[in-house]
């Protein structure tokens, strides 16, 4: 294979940049080698335990090809610290589904424009056994159409955040919650990459929409226009821990089930909310009934305290609780954070993805669920994606 360097000749720097080391210096600058693709991890990468027993790594790395070409990329590996195996390959077709020019969600490929960037939305559930990396490293192997051939080259390394997801109760109570949209490899939270304020942000990183299951293993019963028809629609939200209410909103209208609502303003996207300071985190309850918010800015709640009941107020398709936890009290302009509840029990998982969910939130139809025998209950983890909650105490 022709490496990149011998035909960079775009890319040449015309002498070598820096120093010649001092006879005392320890450590020689690295060498200086120009580079065609251009990468970046946007946020420290946070771990997390998820319910399945394998800690989680969902991250976000930038990819800039500074050619004037296309670039095809055929392989990311993801290195932790100076590991020679890779913890985790995508191949050129895994990475047409999680890389999107500009970041933006449902306009994946594996190709890149001539100085186009794009974002690779990862996720590396770590094997079991294998102690949490302190770093990350990539490797990328991407075809260059302006030298008419492949390369490879290193990013990084990326240092792992090191503080600990916050330990939370439960937001509500009883049993059939349903994590909709959770980690890690759905797209409409793990992907709501917005650029705000002059950066991107991607506060609902970790969040969940949860719906509540009948016995039926259906979402609602009757009308689905009604929102009282829903099995979630009034049920008490809690606080998840001791903290202050930071901001509030109550005065929305419910929005009629079955759509998302047109031309909403971005201001009302999260309908009736709170958010609460929890101490380091801030966590978001959007959604809520229209009058049921019951908390005001400068409250403080313990753990426990009912603060308002699911409703479908703002961006909203049918009635849902959306929870996430983010480093700063705006619920899109902060990062998100990861979290785990300290007590729940997983009793089925509802394996056939979001496609099923979705066709059963359409329909009125159930869920499709693997039940798990016996149910597992759960310390300190984060619920992945479609699991079916009962909720400790
Ligand atoms: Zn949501």
């Amino acid at each position: 294979m022709r490496t990149l360097l011998a035909l960079t000749v775009g890319f040449a720097l015309g002498s070598p940049l820096g120093h010649a080391p001092r006879a005392e210096t320890p450590a020689a600058p690295a060498a200086v080698k120009p580079t065609a693709l251009v990468g970046e991890v946007l946020f420290p990468p946070r771990p997390v335990l998820g319910s399945d027993g394998l800690q989680h790594l969902v991250y976000e790395l930038q990819l800039s090809n500074v050619t004037a070409e296309r670039v095809q990329l055929k392989r990311i590996g993801i290195f932790g610290d100076d590991d020679k195996e890779p913890l985790a390959v995508l191949d050129g077709t895994e990475i047409a589904r999680r890389f999107s020019p500009a970041g933006r969600r449902g306009n994946e490929s594996a190709e890149l424009g001539g100085y186009q960037y794009g974002i690779g939305f990862l996720h590396v559930a770590l094997p079991v056994g294998r102690t949490v990396p302190q770093r990350l490293r990539h490797e990328v192997e991407a075809w260059f159409d302006q030298f008419k051939a492949d390369a490879t080259m290193q990013f990084g390394p990326v240092a792992l955040a090191s503080s600990a997801p916050p330990v939370l109760g439960p937001p509500l109570r009883g049993d059939g919650y349903i994590a909709g949209d959770g980690c890690c490899d759905s797209t409409r939270h793990v992907r709501a990459l917005l650029p705000l304020n002059g950066g991107f942000r991607l506060a609902q990183r970790f969040a969940i929409d949860w719906e509540k299951l009948g016995a039926d293993g259906r979402l609602v019963k009757g009308d689905r226009k009604q929102v009282g028809n829903y099995h979630i629609y009034g049920e008490p939200i809690l606080a998840v821990a001791d903290g202050t209410i930071v901001d509030t909103r109550n005065d929305l209208p419910d929005q009629v089930p079955g759509a998302l609502p047109d031309g909403l303003p971005i201001s009302e996207a999260d309908g009736n909310f709170a958010v609460l300071d929890i101490g380091g985190a801030f966590v978001l309850y959007a959604h809520m009934k229209p009058g049921s918010v019951r908390v005001r800015t400068g409250d403080r709640v313990r753990r426990g305290d009912v603060i308002g009941e699911v409703g479908n107020t703002g961006n909203s398709s049918e009635p849902h609780l959306h929870l996430h936890v983010m480093d700063g009290p705006s619920p899109l302009l902060a990062d998100g954070l990861p979290y785990v509840f300290d007590a729940f029990t997983v009793k089925a998982i509802d394996r056939a993805g979001t496609a099923d969910f979705d066709r059963a939130a359409e329909t009125g139809s159930p869920v499709s669920l693997t039940p798990l025998v016996p149910p597992l209950a759960i310390r300190n983890a984060l619920p992945l994606d479609l699991s079916v909650v009962e909720w400790g105490q």
